[in-house]
């Protein structure tokens, strides 16, 4: 089930009023941020020039502390406030590209890198955090309390937030709240959309190796065929979301790579099964991974095969905080116009923002980045994908709304 697209992309660009005019001063620096990062985009734990660029930048705003090569090519940067005390708020943008090659020629920012594109929008995540450090930098005699701004790399893939926790940015001091968000072309401009709870999924890897005996093609009798065995399992395996998880719960299995087999002639010895596991639930999760394990244990008890199955925890569901999800969607609201915020996002996509969410109550929220008229509205991870760049100003102008709520005293309640 998937509830992150909308039909239209009409665009309401009636939050870009609400703006503060210290962000729209900013305007031009923040898209030139993000474009500079889109034309030099670098895949995960390899965001070398980006990190720096992303250093050189926050050392134009005056009082953060910045570390850099953290978990690699994470960049984390502190900001204390000139009032003792208070909360410390993590706000935390990812930073790699995809291994796709960007298609819009037109494009004066395209990629000069052949084969990797930011095709997700994290070119326009860390604008913002630049952008916000900014502004908040010279706030810092109103602040009570810390901004940690976190620079994260590889949440495509194999994922940066879990060492970049075991280097330490959820310690000295522990954030009380943790805010993201994701710039998202199935969104207007102008819209945000959220969910209390659940709203992005467990991805589990599953590799699954069938063994049999390889014998002559004319012979079957003689060896015991693993690809018959492991086209039987693709198909039991189909069974596990349709008829044991309940329908209305959700999950997802997909058997994404078949490998197996020499020649014609021959039966097969061994088959090589890879897919993705997708649940909202850590029952569901266990539900699947346990019919998984008893699916293939059945075909061998009745193929005569011996199979191994291996999972590989990928990132945890990404779950909300009930009251900073209420928080965040009435901050969003004020900045974006009453009824601007969707809060029914459910997504089986991964997104590994969860792991500071496990630890650390807060809330991860789509902002509309679509606009059909502009040519913003292919999907993520498509060579054509493209933002709407106003989205960014929103965005900048939401985050520095949240951090106010945490770290300026006296901001009202929105
Ligand atoms: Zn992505
Ligand atoms: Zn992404």
């Amino acid at each position: 089930m998937t509830r992150d697209d909308s039909r239209s992309l009409e665009p309401d660009p009636q939050g870009l009023d609400r703006v503060r005019p210290e962000v729209r001063a900013l305007a031009g620096e923040i898209v030139a941020w993000r474009r500079d990062f889109h034309r030099h985009p670098e895949r995960g734990f390899e965001e070398v020039r980006t990190a720096g660029r992303v250093a050189e930048a926050l050392a134009g705003c005056p009082g953060f502390r910045v570390r850099t090569g953290v978990a690699r090519t994470g960049v984390v940067a502190d900001l204390e406030g000139d009032r003792p005390g208070g909360p410390t708020l993590l706000l935390r943008a990812d930073m790699d590209a995809l291994r796709v090659e960007e298609e819009s020629p037109q494009l004066e920012y395209r990629s000069v890198n052949p084969g990797v594109m930011h095709a997700c929008g994290h070119d326009g995540h860390m604008a913002v955090l630049l952008g916000v450090a900014r502004v908040l930098s010279g706030m810092r005699a109103r602040m009570q309390g810390r901004v940690r701004l976190v620079f994260q790399p590889a949440e495509e893939g194999p994922g940066g937030a879990e060492p970049m926790i075991a280097e330490g940015v959820l310690r000295d001091p522990r954030p009380d709240a943790a805010f993201g968000l994701h710039l998202w072309s199935r969104l207007p401009l102008g819209y945000a959309g959220l969910r209390a709870g659940p709203m992005m999924a467990y991805t589990d890897e599953i590799g699954i190796e069938v063994r049999g005996r390889g014998g002559h093609g004319a012979y079957p009798h003689e060896g015991i065929d693993a690809i018959v065995a492991a086209a039987q399992l693709v198909v039991l395996l189909q069974s596990i979301v349709s008829r044991n998880v309940a329908p209305v719960d959700s999950a997802v299995l997909t058997i994404g790579r078949v490998e197996g087999g020499t020649v014609m002639n021959a039966l097969a010895e061994r088959v090589t099964l890879n897919g993705t596991q997708r649940a909202f639930l850590p029952e569901t999760r266990d539900l699947c991974a346990r019919r998984v394990r008893e699916a293939a244990e059945g075909i061998d008890r009745a193929m005569g095969t011996r199979s191994e199955v291996r999972y590989t925890a990928r990132y945890p569901a990404l779950v909300n905080d009930e009251a900073m999800t209420r928080l965040a969607q009435r901050v969003i609201e004020g900045a974006l116009g009453a009824g601007r915020v969707r809060d029914d996002m459910l997504s089986l996509g991964g997104e590994d923002m969860g792991f500071y969410l496990r630890e650390i109550p807060g809330c991860f929220f789509f902002l509309g980045a679509g606009n059909t008229s502009r040519g913003c509205d292919a999907p993520h991870h498509s060579p054509r994908f493209n933002i709407d760049e106003d989205a960014l100003l929103l965005g900048t102008e939401i985050l520095l709304r949240l951090a106010e709520q945490f770290v300026v005293p006296g901001t009202a309640r929105p």
